[in-house]
């Protein structure tokens, strides 16, 4: 190992927060204006019209926009949700939350993806809706899963938490199902600390999410603080406390305005490893499929024990005493002890997930990444692995 360690610690996904966001939050607290207010509405415009979609409602983070989808979309205790175990935790809970029964099906091992056989091959008289989770920004095989879920009648609902800027044959991820889920959390594309946002095209959907985000508060309280002088409300369902803050909106409201911009930066951050890793005895990410964009969310390596001489972990903590931050997505669903005890998974019963769980590694891909940030982790990486 030739090369001196770099002094500041290359935090991994490290937000790019520029002077803009932050004279826009200085903005709302001067104004007094914290809350749900006209940075929220303007913030849903602005991405409603991003993605194409009727609808697009803020909400507080994504984990509150899948359990809100599902909610609206009538899912409830004997239901049953097929998604894929190579997932954050969150996609599962948001299911068990509701009272329905998520049903886990492997995924590809080259992809990661749901594997769309699978998912026919899981469907019972219970199946209500299908819940794809387009990891790491690369848009699930829709053809297929449209297909099964208009012959068997099943919900689309949609984990884009990691697909903002995905397109799927020509057509944006969040204009294709009956509901998409978004996040902005502080380590995605697009951030407000926390936030999310559900898209649909559905407007009996996208009205229930509004009430059902605020209390059950009908759909004028979302009007309510207007200079149009005070309104009674009307609780029409027991609620939640999921509505976003103009604060987070005020951040999300420039965030926005440069995704275009990041994803051209992720872009040639993912060219520049993927030409610098071709030779190594890695696993690297799978090719784009034609007329489809992915986000560029995450970037991983797999690191395989037998082929690499060492093992992911081990490889995450040379790179950490090399001064570079990495992470892990995901451990599957199946591998956490409650989802393991509670359903009785074993690792075996969805081996792609857990081979691809045991040997995963994201490096950072953050647009905040300089050249020479780039060249340090690629030379780090070739270091621990050559
Ligand atoms: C981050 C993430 C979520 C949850 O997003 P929050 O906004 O933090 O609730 C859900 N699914 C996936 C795949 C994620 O990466």
């Amino acid at each position: 190992m030739n090369q001196p360690i770099r002094d500041k610690y290359l935090v991994f996904a490290a937000p790019a927060i520029e002077e803009p966001e932050i004279n826009e939050v200085l903005d709302s607290l001067r104004s007094g204006w914290l809350g749900t207010g006209p940075k929220v509405a303007k913030f849903e415009e602005m991405f409603r019209q991003y993605i194409g979609s009727k609808y697009a409602m803020a909400v507080n983070s994504c984990t509150a926009g899948l359990h809100l989808s599902m909610l609206v979309a009538g899912l409830g205790q004997g239901d049953e949700v097929i998604t894929t175990p190579m997932t954050f935790c969150s996609t599962v809970n948001s299911i068990i939350h509701t009272g329905a029964t998520p049903v886990l099906v492997d995924c590809d091992r080259d992809t990661m993806l749901i594997d769309p056989q699978r998912i026919e091959e899981a469907i019972t008289p219970r199946t209500k809706a299908i819940l794809p989770v387009h990891l790491y920004g690369r848009p699930c095989e829709m053809d297929a899963i449209i297909y099964i879920a208009d012959r068997h009648h099943l919900l689309l609902i949609e984990d884009a938490a990691h697909a903002i800027e995905s397109v799927y044959k020509g057509r944006k991820i969040g204009n294709i199902g009956h509901l998409t889920a978004f996040s902005f959390y502080v380590t995605k594309n697009v951030i407000t600390g926390e936030g999310g946002m559900v898209t649909t095209n559905n407007p009996d959907f996208a009205d229930k999410i509004k009430v059902f985000a605020l209390h059950g508060m009908s759909k004028d309280a979302w009007k309510r603080f207007s200079d149009k002088g005070y309104k009674h409300y009307q609780v029409v369902y027991p609620g939640f406390k999921y509505n976003m803050m103009d604060l987070q909106a005020a951040i999300g409201l420039h965030q926005m305005a440069r995704v275009g911009e990041n994803l051209k930066r992720r872009n040639e951050i993912w060219q520049m490893y993927n030409e610098a890793f071709a030779d190594l005895p890695i696993g690297l990410p799978a090719p784009d499929e034609s007329e489809t964009v992915h986000a560029r969310h995450l970037y991983t390596l797999m690191i395989d024990k037998d082929r690499c001489g060492i093992s992911r972990d081990e490889f995450m903590q040379k790179l950490h005493q090399m001064n570079i931050g990495t992470g892990v997505h995901y451990i599957a669903v199946h591998l956490h002890p409650y989802y393991r005890d509670h359903f009785g998974y074993k690792p075996e019963d969805f081996p792609n997930a857990t081979w691809i769980s045991d040997r995963t590694v994201s490096i950072p891909l953050s647009p905040k990444l300089k050249d020479s940030d780039v060249t340090y982790i690629i030379q780090s990486v070739r270091n621990v692995l050559c």
